[in-house]
């Protein structure tokens, strides 16, 4: 590993978007998901189900301060799932983000009484988990496996390192280093202390965040335990299920230990295997932990599983875990449509471990995926008014079968108000409102654009203050203007990303042709800069016939349309019903619009296609013969506003 070349990412508040795409997204995040998540969080929301999250808390303070009354009755118990603290957690994040972009007196006031019940439901020794402060002390730490309460803390550093960096305020950020604190003294290397790790990851990569925020060796030294204790034997959780008589639902699957990617020791894990979320939930901390600490082996291992997920195991819209059997990966070239889990954490969380790689190095390949998640597999996880949402991202829906077959009753075709387990919405809202943060990255002498999203970014490469400046109607044209300012003049390398879907561009300084060299997917310009350059960079985005790898069984004889980034898709509502009885064919007369028909400006694609017409007899079955087709117009929309018009078929691919 070579660290002179890891670049940093920017942070949420350094940078200000004013995207026409994403500025709605995160815009829809501030005024529509936050306040409704908030009311889902307080049990307001009217035939959604109750979270109890607010509540847990409230209790959780009411116990542990007699003097303390909420309004909650005593007796009343613990509500929803035991990882419920997470999903505040998630809440307060999206809104510390929301308010580095858009100041609001009241949501600060809102985070910070909250943050008040918060730590007043926080032991003595630093414990805070409401599930075991509600139902008993005396058992905490008894079951790593499945409890969630590592889980939990990994969120609540989330948030509080999000909200010191951008409000400054430390409340939550010192209760959650006394709850890390805590759990230093009772789990780790150490005799007499458990030789645990998290069932559900995130700790490992929150704790590196603590970390960058506390410089305290400690921190960095715990999620380093995290990683390499885990799957070693004897495997701890196996110990800890027969010590404590817990149950292991996983006894008689294949999957055994491998769920929680403990059955072996991290730098033997080369297929991406288990509960998707948690498995890139690991591999962004083991990433995180290999950068810190110069470990190849680590390094090595993040790129092998990256590879099986990127080359073997991801839906071209970026989703992953495609079995709804322990919202697991499958195996590779397993990529069914229909019956696709492909949570939108599991892509979120694939993002997350991008990002850390391309700060590692910066391939293009990395933030090709960023940029593949984004557009695709994880804003179709919102409608488009911001107000329901979809757990499981299908890339073929088919209402009837939703509805009666059994192999697909994870798969709704239409976005839910909330959930019982309401993972998904609040990690949307925390990506999308901390969007801001995976555009630039630099290190010492190069500065690297990873995304093309109107803003105003301040960095500091060498020390000295550089602001950019973009300004694009990307996804939808492939314009993109850069300008700089700076004071005086900056020598460094300035890299920016030649998407792979881009076969063709033009890049112009200061209104002449460039000078850059390509490398790992970066157009690098090196030179001294100076204040007011100007770049322009095109991208040529023609309309993409995709094809998948003869390996991947569903996408046999099927193309996918693309544009840009986006991913499209074939709906009922444009289509007709039977979208398996289109084919695409060799289209050239493709036409590309820009409309309005649903709540927000977005392009559509048609082109003539054909349709196998019906049989004349109406036979079930006949002798094989030539099929008649007719032309048939096909439209298509981008995948991520697919079901914001209706329940209805919908497809990705379609037959060649
Ligand atoms: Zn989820």
């Amino acid at each position: 590993m070579n660290p002179a070349i890891y670049s940093e990412f920017i942070k949420p508040k350094d940078i200000a978007i004013n995207d026409q795409f994403w500025g709605a997204f995160m815009e829809r995040v501030r005024t529509k998901v936050i306040p409704y998540q908030w009311k889902a969080l307080n049990d307001k929301v009217p035939g959604a189900e109750p979270s109890y999250c607010i509540r847990n808390f409230k209790l959780a303070a009411e116990l542990t301060h007699p003097d303390l009354y909420y309004g909650v009755p005593r007796d009343i118990g613990f509500g929803g799932m035991v990882f419920q603290d997470s999903d505040l957690a998630k809440w307060i994040e999206a809104a510390a983000y929301s308010l580095a972009w858009h100041p609001d007196g009241e949501l600060e006031k809102t985070l910070d009484e909250t943050i008040d019940i918060i730590c007043n439901a926080q032991q003595d020794d630093g414990y805070l988990d409401t599930y075991y402060i509600i139902k008993g002390l005396e058992k905490r730490f008894t079951n790593l496996k499945d409890n969630h309460e590592l889980y939990c803390l990994g969120h609540y550093i989330e948030a509080a390192t999000a909200y010191y960096e951008v409000a400054g305020k430390r409340k939550l950020l010192d209760a959650m280093i006394r709850y890390v604190d805590c759990v230093d003294k009772n789990i780790g290397a150490e005799e007499g202390k458990l030789h645990g790790y998290p069932g559900h990851e995130i700790a490992e990569m929150a704790l590196v965040r603590l970390y960058a925020v506390t410089n305290d060796e400690k921190h960095l030294k715990l999620a380093k335990y995290f990683i390499d204790q885990r799957g070693q034997p004897p495997l701890f959780f196996e110990e800890e299920t027969r010590r404590n008589g817990n149950t292991f639902y996983w006894k008689d699957s294949y999957v055994q230990y491998q769920y929680y990617q403990a059955g072996k020791p991290v730098r033997e894990q080369h297929i991406a295997e288990g509960h998707a979320v948690r498995a890139v939930y690991l591999y962004s901390g083991m990433a995180d932990v290999a950068r810190l600490t110069g470990d190849d082996s680590l390094l090595a291992v993040c790129g092998d599983l990256w590879n099986d997920i990127v080359h073997r195991q991801m839906y071209i819209t970026g989703s992953i875990g495609q079995s709804a059997y322990g919202e697991a990966f499958s195996y590779d070239y397993d990529l069914p449509n229909d019956t696709a889990y492909a949570e939108t954490c599991a892509a979120i969380g694939l993002a997350f471990f991008a990002r850390r790689m391309a700060s590692i190095m910066p391939k293009g390949e990395y933030a090709d995926v960023i940029e593949r998640t984004l557009f695709n597999g994880i804003i179709s996880g919102m409608a488009l008014d911001g107000e329901s949402f979809f757990y499981v991202n299908p890339l073929e829906a088919l209402p009837q079968a939703s509805l009666k077959d059994r192999r697909m009753r994870h798969v709704k075709i239409e976005r839910q108000k909330w959930f019982g387990c309401a993972c998904c919405p609040p990690n949307l809202a925390r990506i999308i409102a901390s969007l801001g943060s995976y555009v630039h990255s630099a290190n010492g002498g190069s500065v690297y654009t990873h995304l093309y999203v109107g803003s105003e970014a301040r960095l500091a490469p060498g020390g000295r203050e550089l602001k950019i400046k973009i300004e694009t109607k990307y996804p939808w044209e492939g314009q993109v203007d850069i300008s700089f300012a700076l004071e005086g003049k900056a020598a460094f390398s300035y890299g920016l990303r030649i998407p792979s879907w881009c076969k063709s561009f033009s890049l112009k300084l200061n209104g002449d042709n460039a000078a850059y060299s390509m490398q790992d997917g970066y157009a690098l310009l090196n030179r001294e800069w100076q204040d007011g350059d100007r770049i322009t960079l095109t991208f040529d985005m023609p309309v993409n016939l995709v094809e998948t790898n003869p390996h991947v069984r569903d996408n046999s004889g099927r193309i996918a349309v693309t544009r840009g980034p986006i991913v499209y898709c074939l709906e009922e509502k444009d289509n007709g019903k039977e979208l398996f009885r289109l084919h695409a064919g060799r289209p050239e007369d493709f036409t590309v619009t820009y409309g309005k028909d649903l709540p927000e400006g977005l392009c559509t694609i048609s082109f003539t296609g054909k349709r196998e017409k019906d049989w004349q007899d109406g036979a079930l079955y006949r002798n094989l013969a030539d099929a008649a087709y007719e032309d048939k117009k096909l439209i298509l929309i981008p995948y991520y506003a697919w079901a914001n018009r209706g329940a209805g078929e919908m497809t990705v691919w379609i037959h060649k």
